[in-house]
């Protein structure tokens, strides 16, 4: 864990359920004073808490993190995403000095009448050039997310979670058949999506815009 952290500028936690977070890994960055962001719900009655690095959840503004001590200024959107109505889920969208934009979107998902994430879902690529896109592969309507953001590459996440039991797994052949949802049409589209396995890299090259 402490060789992870290491190779590390800082942590994004998208929101509070147990197998997105660690404290123990929390604690090993904010050791090492490498900023955690989170949303506010994780850790609130925790002296960890005031350690917490807590953006505003706003579409549209570019804010400034420091890292790496101070010597490099990273640029951020954080996206004020839920996983459903109860459950505050931030989605980062990080510019990096060498120029690629990266957005890992925890467990984005509205559902039934909650719907409201999509008011700047839809907007993203208006706004700001994507290269990543990490979206959960179970999410409703990851084909919409998909064309909102308009990312040069798709790597979904959360496919074959360990961290959840066995019937919830989610596994590669199961996202449309199994979960009855439209990732075909995004498979089907001409966006490139690559589904990883662990342990897998991805040689990005950047697209020049
Ligand atoms: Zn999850």
């Amino acid at each position: 864990m402490k060789r992870f952290v290491k190779q590390c500028d800082v942590l994004f936690i998208s929101h509070k359920h147990r197998d997105h977070i660690d404290k123990g890994v929390a604690q090993e960055f904010i050791a090492n004073e490498k900023p955690v962001v989170a949303a506010t719900q994780l850790w609130e009655d925790d002296p960890i808490f005031e350690k917490i690095t807590h953006l505003k959840r706003e579409a549209d503004i570019k804010q400034t993190l420091q890292i790496q001590n101070g010597k490099i200024k990273l640029e951020v959107v954080i996206y004020p995403g839920h996983q459903m109505s109860g459950t505050l889920n931030n989605v980062p969208l990080v510019f990096t000095p060498e120029g690629i934009s990266v957005s890992q979107m925890g467990d984005q998902i509205n559902e039934g009448d909650f719907m409201v994430d999509y008011s700047w879902i839809d907007n993203v690529a208006k706004k700001y050039h994507v290269d990543i896109l990490l979206p959960p592969c179970w999410t409703n309507e990851l084909y919409r997310i998909v064309k909102g953001f308009n990312p040069e590459l798709v790597i979904p996440g959360h496919e074959n979670e360990l961290g959840h039991p066995v019937d919830d797994r989610v596994p590669f052949w199961g996202d449309t058949k199994f979960l009855e949802l439209t990732n075909d049409d995004l498979y089907r589209s001409d966006y490139h999506v690559i589904q990883m396995t662990w342990g897998e890299s991805f040689h990005y090259i950047p697209v020049k815009k």
